[in-house]
């Protein structure tokens, strides 16, 4: 895949202008000269083939070609709630979890949670998936909402696919589950201390589903990117069997 840069405004017109950081790695990186081609997208679900026009210290000037329609996103959603690990971890999360096609992360916080993202760290996060989005060719960028406390989130999840990955005293029920072409997935993820048990109940009340990874204790990343890419794997499996059965034989 050619190299991809991303505009955070509206790509509308047949010419536009980069700066910040993006022109800064084009410009002083890549060493880029007037006529070479880019690939731009600005999260819309569209991506353009662009030509460098002229470029100073900080900007490039760019003539943008036709909008194309190329979309790498997952036949229905799939959305993560997590209490987020720390730091580095937490931005591996982010990024494996934008590769994966997720669609919206919704960041937990919980009685064990550690972490509180403030606005600089979800800035930060969200730049990471900007990254990602430019190497992996997604055209919509995962969207990473504001925090909610645990109670809220699974009482209002609207999904109707619901899972909550919990390691309960007497073995879960694991993943032996098939979901139904165009449903929607929430999973949750509990901290890295574990879920209380008012927490695991007030998720089964409100009707999300108790499920296990096995006896080992994962970490919060190896459970929510496991979670991940079998809901991934659902949703195209299911997508694909919907399109067989609608192809003339
Ligand atoms: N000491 C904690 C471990 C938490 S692991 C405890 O006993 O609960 C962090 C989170 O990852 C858990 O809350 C759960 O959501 C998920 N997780 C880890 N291992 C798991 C497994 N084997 N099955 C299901 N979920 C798991």
């Amino acid at each position: 895949m050619a190299d991809r840069y991303f505009f955070d405004r509206p790509i509308t017109a047949s010419h536009a202008t980069l700066d910040g950081p993006e022109a800064h790695h084009l410009i002083h990186v890549m060493r880029i000269r007037p006529g070479d081609q880019i690939i731009v997208f600005d999260g819309s679900g569209s991506e353009f083939a662009a030509t460098v026009s002229r470029l100073d210290r900080r900007t490039v000037a760019l003539d943008i070609g036709p909008r194309r329609e190329v979309d790498r996103e997952l036949p229905s959603s799939v959305e993560i709630g997590v209490a987020l690990p720390k730091g580095d971890r937490g931005r591996w999360l982010v990024e494996k979890l934008t590769e994966l096609g997720v669609t919206r992360i919704v960041p937990l916080t919980t009685v064990r949670s550690v972490v509180r993202v403030d606005e600089k760290s979800l800035g930060r996060l969200r730049r990471g998936v900007v990254e990602a989005s430019k190497q992996c060719g997604r055209n919509r960028l995962l969207e990473i909402t504001s925090p909610q406390p645990w109670q809220s989130y699974v009482e209002s999840a609207a999904a109707p696919w619901r899972l909550v990955a919990h390691l309960a005293p007497s073995g879960t029920t694991p993943l032996a589950i098939s979901v139904s072409a165009g449903a929607e997935l929430a999973i949750a993820i509990g901290p890295e201390g574990g879920l209380i048990d008012e927490e695991a109940e007030a998720a089964v009340a409100a009707g999300w589903r108790i499920v296990g990874l096995g006896p080992r204790i994962l970490r919060v990343e190896t459970a929510a990117v496991a979670l991940a890419a079998w809901a991934a794997d659902q949703v195209m499996t299911a997508a694909d069997a919907r399109s067989q059965q609608h192809r003339p034989a």
